[in-house]
């Protein structure tokens, strides 16, 4: 029988790894190019980090975490998502104390969902946080930075959302009202959504059933029972935004799946995806910090998911650099597979990025040539023994219709070198 992946979790094949990279390396530039650096996080937790910080009656916590006892008997949780352990990070080590930090990190993250197109059991996040900053300047650069990202990777068919949750005094009014208006129409809604009535009614907003659509769309909005300061706060985000040429739509209905959220949520969606259409999704958690046993501390952040950038890519016709060899070396005989060797070294010595693919495993000068053209690159370089008697290599262009000729073996890099141009 054959081995099975686990459901949900998927390996990234060499024909699609190389877009990965590239988008993962594009991500990483731009946020670099803000002043954000790397932390490089464990993906496993102590249970009770994700229990505090998304909250207990969240879709991640009840049913969603692969959480395990370790040979310790302890309980360990492999990571549903990275803002709580960076937040976790910053405590631990100590970032946080009369510093500010700007910090990105990228890897799986594992949620056990119903997998399907762009939802995934094992899944890749890039995650951007700036703890220590109160502003709605900071809520901006982030999602001026992400901007700033669609456009190098011309992503078209992103739209940016966003909407206010004002402070926890202010969402307890308005969770008030929402627990009213949601036990009028109790007997319309779902099993979940009567448990979360009392426990978390914000999270019914999130639901994701649709039958409940209606009642949802008829609901209160929080935006209406914002405290002042918030209404500054999301005043100065949507100014900042507007003088930085960022279009957005206020969307009063946008809640966030996690517990920990408060004043600026966003989420850059797309129609290109299905229903999977989050590519990008934040906001600010200025209480997580100290409820995780840090001093307080304002935070705000965002993940994308790579599989849906990956997918949105390649749905706006994106491509990443090739990674074709360039010269692929033709060699018959064992002098000659020697010489192909040598001549490889010296090329990737000599000649800035090249890539250089020896025929390994022998065979006929036809089979091989067959390899050569079926590996992509853009020349083969031949090598027998009249060849090497000669100390000359065939040059045999095989992207355009130019004849073969025939180059020697002192000053090969040179002309090489010309011959491949400008190297991607
Ligand atoms: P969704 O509403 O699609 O479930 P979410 O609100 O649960 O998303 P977050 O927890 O905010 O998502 O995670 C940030 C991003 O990670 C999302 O915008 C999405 O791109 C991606 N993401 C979340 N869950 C998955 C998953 N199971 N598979 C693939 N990508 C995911
Ligand atoms: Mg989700």
């Amino acid at each position: 029988m054959k081995p099975r992946a686990v459901r949900g979790m998927n390996d990234v094949l060499p024909d699609i790894s190389a877009t990965w990279r590239y988008l993962e390396e594009v991500v990483r530039e731009v946020v670099e190019s803000y002043g954000y650096r790397e932390i490089r996080l464990p993906i496993i937790e102590h249970t009770e980090l994700f229990r505090r910080s998304i909250g207990e009656v969240t879709d991640i916590v009840e049913k969603e975490m692969y959480t395990f006892a370790d040979r310790n008997n302890e309980s360990l949780t492999l990571r549903p998502e990275a803002t709580a352990s960076m937040v976790r990070a910053g405590i631990t080590n100590g970032l946080l104390h009369n510093q500010r930090q700007k910090l990105w990190t990228a890897g799986p993250m594992f949620r056990y969902e119903k997998p399907q197109k762009g939802r995934y059991r094992q899944f890749h996040q890039f995650d951007v946080e700036a703890m220590g900053y109160a502003g709605p300047d900071v809520d901006a650069e982030l999602i001026i930075l992400c901007a700033r990202m669609w456009q190098r990777l011309g992503l078209s068919r992103l739209t940016l959302e966003i909407n206010s949750l004002g402070t926890n005094q202010a969402r307890a009014i308005y969770r008030q009202e929402l627990v009213d208006y949601f036990t009028t129409v109790k007997n319309r809604l779902d099993e979940d959504s009567i448990r979360r009535l009392g426990q978390n009614p914000l999270r019914i907003l999130d639901s994701k059933n649709p039958e409940l659509g209606d009642i949802i769309a008829a609901a209160p909005v929080m935006i209406d029972y914002l405290d002042e300061e918030s209404v500054q706060h999301f005043a100065g985000l949507k100014s900042l935004l507007d003088s930085a040429g960022v279009a957005y739509r206020v969307n009063p209905r946008l809640v966030r799946g996690l517990d920990y959220y408060n004043r600026t949520v966003f989420e850059w969606v797309t129609d290109a995806l299905g229903s999977q259409g989050a590519v990008c999704s934040g906001g600010r958690y200025d209480g997580l910090v100290e409820k995780l046993g840090g001093r307080p501390t304002p935070a705000i952040g965002w993940a994308m998911g790579i599989e849906r950038l990956v997918a949105l890519f390649i749905a706006c016709g994106g491509t990443a650099p090739p990674l074709d060899p360039h010269v692929y070396i033709v060699a018959a005989g064992e002098k000659a597979l020697a010489k192909a060797f040598e001549l490889s070294e010296i090329f990737r010595d000599g000649i800035d990025a090249v890539r250089v693919e020896v025929n390994l495993g022998g065979g006929s000068f036809k089979s091989q040539l067959k390899r050569a053209d079926k590996s992509g690159a853009s020349y083969a370089l031949i090598l027998g023994e009249d060849e090497i008697e000669e100390k000359v290599a065939g040059l045999k262009p095989l992207r355009s219709g130019e004849e073969q000729r025939s180059i020697p073996l002192a000053g090969i890099v040179a002309e090489l070198g010309e011959a491949l141009g400008e190297l991607n």
